[in-house]
């Protein structure tokens, strides 16, 4: 992609209602655009760092039986009914047709999954099931907040699975751990876990997905010796009290959650009487689990914990290209060469061909965070200049180099 070509520019100047770094870093480097409180447009450069976290998560579901689906974002009001949450809900966004027919916004898929489900189990040998969705969930929050941390519409990956007994439910609900905590990491966050008890619907164990940055929402207690963690909300201990698992001092630290998972139990199978026979031909309800990941969120993270006062850094699995290539004068044809070869290689390249001052493409490249940045110049002949966007120091390297370096 030629620089010169993008729609959304790198500008200057922050966004003046920015309340977080993701929010005024995000804008400003072209990524995304706010319509309004909690409700954002993503640009194609921003769109590209969504889909990549998108493909992770979507990767890791896949791994551990996930089936994809896409459930509609329109429901009727009669499965809201049909759990209570048309009235327990608050952030339920609520609508109605010209017809006077009233709708829900999905803040959640279970009221339409578990119904869904039925058509698909009948008996146990239908079992297990786990379905899930890579969706734009609706949420009338009452503080929109934190750039696209906090969202009234926002991209969440939720997946549900059934099981027959909670056995089996246990093993699932433990790789899906697993997979989480493999995401995470991919996407260059460290989350700890933290045991809470559920939602309104049940009293059952669930875990949150922590990462500690000041521009989440979430107090959390957690020890640095081991991984115990806790939601401060619920906490029976507080900071400096010793850590109940191995007795070192415990940490207070503000986080945000980046993903969780709840075991539903048989609420939603009851609710909308989903049975399956079991092996003695008895009907039984599954028990079924919840799984969710804030995708978005996840990319504001990222950025929360990513950055200087240059601009983003993103971690090279999510970038949205591989390398800045920044062609200063007279040397457009070489860049171009360099441009042309890399993407041969199937490296992705933004070519900053702009009839700008150096300075101003060294600005843009640092404020988009791309993380190898590449100079072709005049002064350095067939050599090119090789810096990481997150080292100060620069290298001069011939083009094989550099493309066993990115091959690598
Ligand atoms: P929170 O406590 O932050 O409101 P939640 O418990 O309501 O989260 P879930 O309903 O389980 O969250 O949603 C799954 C995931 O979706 C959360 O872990 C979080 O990462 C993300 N998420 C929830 N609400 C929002 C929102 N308003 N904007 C962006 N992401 C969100
Ligand atoms: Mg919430």
């Amino acid at each position: 992609m030629k620089l010169s070509k993008l729609p959304f520019k790198v500008s200057k100047t922050a966004p003046n209602n920015a309340d977080t770094i993701n929010h005024k870093l995000l804008v400003q480097a072209g990524f995304v655009r706010q319509l309004m409180a909690g409700v954002y447009t993503y640009t194609p450069t921003g769109l590209r760092v969504l889909r990549k976290i998108e493909n992770i998560v979507r990767e890791e579901m896949n791994s551990i039986g996930g089936q994809e689906i896409l459930m509609p974002a329109l429901h009727p009001k009669a499965n809201w009914l049909a759990t209570d949450g048309w009235n327990k809900i608050d952030v339920l966004f609520k609508l109605k047709s010209r017809t006077d027919k009233e709708y829900a916004l999905g803040q959640s898929h279970e009221e339409i999954v578990t119904p869904l489900a039925k058509e698909l189990i009948n008996s146990y040998k239908d079992l297990p099931l786990a379905l899930y969705q890579i969706q734009w969930k609706y949420r009338d929050e009452l503080r929109a907040k934190s750039g696209i941390l906090r969202g009234r519409e926002f991209f969440m990956k939720d997946m549900y699975s059934f099981h027959e007994n909670q056995k089996d439910f246990e093993k699932f609900y433990a790789n899906v751990k697993d997979a989480y905590l493999r995401i995470f990491k991919k996407l260059g966050l460290t989350a700890k876990v933290t045991e809470a008890s559920g939602g309104s619907f049940t009293e059952k164990i669930s875990y949150e997905f922590m990462v500690l940055t000041d521009a989440g929402e979430d107090d959390i207690l957690y020890c640095n010796e081991c991984n115990y963690c806790v939601n401060t909300e619920i906490a029976k201990v507080k900071e400096g009290d010793r850590c109940p698992k191995c007795g070192a001092p415990l940490k207070a630290g503000r986080a945000s959650e980046v993903g969780n998972v709840f075991d539903l139990g048989q609420k939603f199978a009851k609710d909308f009487d989903l049975t399956f026979v079991d092996a003695n031909g008895e009907k039984q309800y599954p028990i079924m689990g919840c799984y969710g990941i804030g995708v978005s969120r996840c990319m504001g993270v990222i950025v929360e914990k990513y950055n200087d006062e240059k601009g983003i850094i993103w971690p090279a699995s999510i970038a949205p290209f591989d390398v800045a290539l920044i062609a200063l004068n007279g040397a457009e044809d070489f860049a171009n060469d360099i441009y042309q070869a890399l993407q041969k290689e199937g490296i992705s390249v933004l070519l900053d061909e702009r009839n700008e001052s150096a300075g101003s493409k060294f600005a843009a490249a640092d404020m988009m965070g791309l993380p190898i940045r590449l100079v072709a110049s005049t002064r350095n002949g067939e050599q090119i200049e090789w810096k990481k966007r997150n080292q100060t120091d620069s290298e001069l390297i011939d083009l094989p180099e550099v493309i066993k370096r990115l091959k690598n």
